[in-house]
């Protein structure tokens, strides 16, 4: 039984049907242990003193962390199915509360979907939930590295930058995520009752994966 309940949420309890979800992903990791709940519903939201008022009692009533697309794939069908909202987080250093279960639901973390995929010169795919330090520590041998550097590259995920990132220093010579080529193609897996995954390359994926919120599956990365 989820301990959602039992959250200071200022949300209904019971509101959608946990157990029912927790079924039908059975073997994925999922928690419903409130400290996991509490962590994994925050980002830095309470910079803004509107916001921390705001957000601070939002929970979500599962957090689920997929080990690879296969399981994205389970989470994002019974979601549909169960008509659960899906919130994804990599790092949580989004700072306006965009991690945040606004209704509740499921948190979908990112963390362990972290492999570099593979490495061409300029050129580099990872999963969504690989930290943008990890991506330079791996390219860097090779003589390559990120051409955009957040100040929170340590702590943040290359699909929370690609979904919810503007750039970082390097952005005056390279240009913002959205310009194209720092975004070379991404993998989207959709949120119905039969996901698709959807590859998008080129021109394409910079205008609408970048800050779509919908990026699930793995980016292409261009490398100076
Ligand atoms: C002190 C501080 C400094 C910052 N400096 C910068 C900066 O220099 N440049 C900058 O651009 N930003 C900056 N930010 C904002 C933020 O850190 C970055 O945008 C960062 O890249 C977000 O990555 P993340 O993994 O933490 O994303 P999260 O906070 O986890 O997520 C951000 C958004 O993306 C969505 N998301 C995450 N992963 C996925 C996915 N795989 N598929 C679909 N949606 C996804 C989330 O649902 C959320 O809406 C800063 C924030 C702080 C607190």
């Amino acid at each position: 039984m989820p301990q959602a309940a039992a959250l200071a949420t200022d949300q209904p309890a019971n509101r959608y049907p946990i157990d029912e979800f927790l079924a039908d992903i059975a073997g994925i990791e999922a928690t419903t242990d409130i400290a996991d709940l509490k962590r994994n519903s925050r980002d830095y939201y309470w910079y803004s003193p509107i916001l921390a008022d705001l957000l601070k009692n939002k929970a979500a009533d599962v957090v689920v962390t997929p080990r690879d697309e296969g399981d994205v794939v389970r989470v994002a069908a019974a979601c549909a199915k169960h008509r659960i909202p899906l919130t994804v987080r990599g790092g949580a250093t989004g700072n306006y509360g965009q991690c945040v279960p606004l209704e509740g639901g499921v948190v979908l973390a990112t963390a362990l979907l972290n492999k570099i995929e593979w490495q061409r010169p300029g050129k580099v795919r990872v999963q969504a939930g690989a930290k943008l330090s990890d991506i330079d520590a791996a390219t860097r041998p090779s003589g390559f590295e990120l051409s955009m550097h957040p100040s929170t590259k340590r702590s943040a995920a290359i699909g929370g930058l690609v979904a919810g990132g503007t750039g970082g220093a390097g952005s005056v010579t390279y240009g913002g995520m959205r310009e194209p080529g720092n975004i070379l193609a991404a993998r989207i897996v959709t949120l119905e009752r039969t996901p698709r995954i959807i590859e998008l390359r080129g021109h394409y994926c910079a205008r609408n994966a970048a800050r779509a919120r919908a990026a699930l599956g793995r980016c292409d990365r261009c490398l100076r």
